[in-house]
């Protein structure tokens, strides 16, 4: 599972700058795609090659002003609780505040390896705004300004010298796994009713076994003679029996999870509709890369117009992830997942599938020659040759002049293309272009 970093911290020392300084990711056409909602406060930085973690802005957590909503305190201190690492940031302007001291205190009690930034020590000496900051003791000292990206790379370094050693390639761990499925979605929309569905109809052949960190859970399950693993799905269970909605839900198991998974189902409630929550939980999904299927549940009871306006919806909301399969199911009554078991299975195995650079080559020469892209300046970009570059998801790269002049439109015109020539369902594709001269 990924490790955990939480930013804490007072008010508008930058903790939501710095955030967005290591969490945004080099596919930044996921935040460009209507309807696709940004995650302000969880997300991964993906910066450091093998060494992701997760990122929680805590915005809040011990602010000691009155009114803070009591869930968001309780959100940030749970966040604080799973965290492996906690980077205190505090304000080089404004110095050294007893505010940032309490915190400090809490945070002391938590036991957390901690590190401290001071940000904003862009137009300060830096040596003059940190001496003021040694008052608090604590041994690893950044001064950054996250708004001009000053003063990450040691930090980024810091923070990955402080995680805990990381484990082999979560995807790769163990071959006798078969696929990773992570079912994430809201509170109620039935994920824990699927899993007991799955685990009740089926021989499960191995029962629960812990994790090797923290509380992270796998079952094995088997079905038609092809293996699964569901990941942290005891952890949906268990928690399923606690009333509270916020225990409940947990933004970044959610995103532990997708990261382990080959595939993800989104489960959604199909008398709630698609919400703000599921279509950031969406972003996360595209931004991982991971297979997807979206499960739309208890469509059980819903009469024949509810069912068309829901269809309507989903097509309206879901447009950004049009190539992930829909499948309507009752977790309860358990209609609809023979089917969802086939879509898993079809999205696994087109993020794992293998071309070859000849056929690409061709497959790129075809949808050039039904289509070029727009003239620029009186010349047409040119692709020349193609070659794979990974699966889960399949990435693809296509060599050609001019490639920089290549639109978002005809990126995504390719993308569609290959989708249907090797008619791939439930992945992402990635495509990228390089000029080959
Ligand atoms: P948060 O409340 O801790 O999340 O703080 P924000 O990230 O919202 O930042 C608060 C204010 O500080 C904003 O106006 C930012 O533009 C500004 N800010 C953030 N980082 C820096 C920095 O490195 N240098 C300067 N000069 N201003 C910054
Ligand atoms: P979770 O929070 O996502 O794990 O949701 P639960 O599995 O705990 O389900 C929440 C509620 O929705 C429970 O009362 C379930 O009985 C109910 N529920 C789950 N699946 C279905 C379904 O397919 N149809 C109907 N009508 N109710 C369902």
């Amino acid at each position: 599972m990924l490790p955990v970093v939480a930013l804490v911290g007072r008010p508008n020392v930058g903790k939501s700058t710095l955030f967005n300084v290591l969490t945004r990711t080099r596919d930044a056409l996921v935040h460009d795609l209507p309807g696709v909602t940004r995650d302000r406060h969880y997300g991964v930085c993906r910066l450091v090659e093998d060494r992701h973690f997760v990122v929680v802005d805590t915005g809040g957590l011990v602010d000691d002003a009155a009114g803070l909503d009591a869930q968001t305190a309780r959100q940030a201190e749970l966040a604080v609780e799973e965290a492996d690492v906690v980077v205190l940031t505090v304000d080089a302007r404004d110095g050294l505040l007893p505010t940032d001291r309490s915190i400090l205190d809490r945070l002391r009690r938590a036991g957390k390896p901690t590190l401290l930034v001071v940000n904003k020590v862009d137009g300060l000496d830096e040596q003059v705004a940190l001496a003021e900051f040694a008052a608090l003791g604590l041994a690893s000292v950044f001064g950054v300004s996250a708004a001009h990206g000053r003063g990450m790379g040691p930090l980024l370094d810091a923070i990955v010298a402080a995680l805990p050693e990381p484990g082999a390639d979560p995807l790769a761990a163990e071959p006798d796994d078969g696929i990773r499925v992570a079912i994430i979605g809201r509170p109620n929309a039935g994920k824990s009713t699927l899993v007991n569905r799955l685990l009740g109809e089926e021989r499960v052949i191995a029962s629960d076994v812990p994790g090797t960190t923290r509380d992270s859970i796998r079952i094995a399950l088997e079905r038609d003679g092809k293996r699964y693993t569901l990941i942290d799905t005891a952890g949906v269970r268990r928690r399923a029996r606690i009333e509270d909605a916020l225990e409940k839900f947990s933004v970044i198991k959610s995103l532990q999870s997708v990261e382990a998974a080959h595939v993800t189902v989104l489960m959604l409630d199909a008398r709630e509709g698609v919400s703000d929550q599921d279509t950031s939980l969406l972003g996360h999904v595209l931004e991982s890369g991971r297979a997807l299927v979206v499960a739309v549940n208890k469509w059980d009871g819903m009469d024949k117009y509810q069912r068309e306006q829901c269809v309507a919806s989903l097509t309206r909301k879901l447009d950004f992830a049009a190539w992930a399969r829909q499948v309507f199911i009752s977790a309860l009554h358990g209609s609809g997942i023979a089917e969802l078991m086939k879509a898993i299975n079809r999205a696994y195995a087109s993020s794992n599938h293998k071309f070859t650079s000849s056929e690409l080559t061709r497959a790129v020469e075809a949808a050039y020659q039904a289509y070029q892209p727009p003239l620029v300046r009186g010349h047409t970009p040119k692709l020349k040759f193609a070659h794979p570059a990974g699966t889960n998801p399949p990435m693809i790269v296509i060599h050609g002049a001019r490639t920089k002049h290549i639109a978002e439109g005809y990126r995504r015109y390719l993308e569609n293309f290959f989708r249907k020539r090797y008619r791939l369902e439930g992945t992402p594709i990635r495509i990228e272009f390089r000029d080959s001269d």
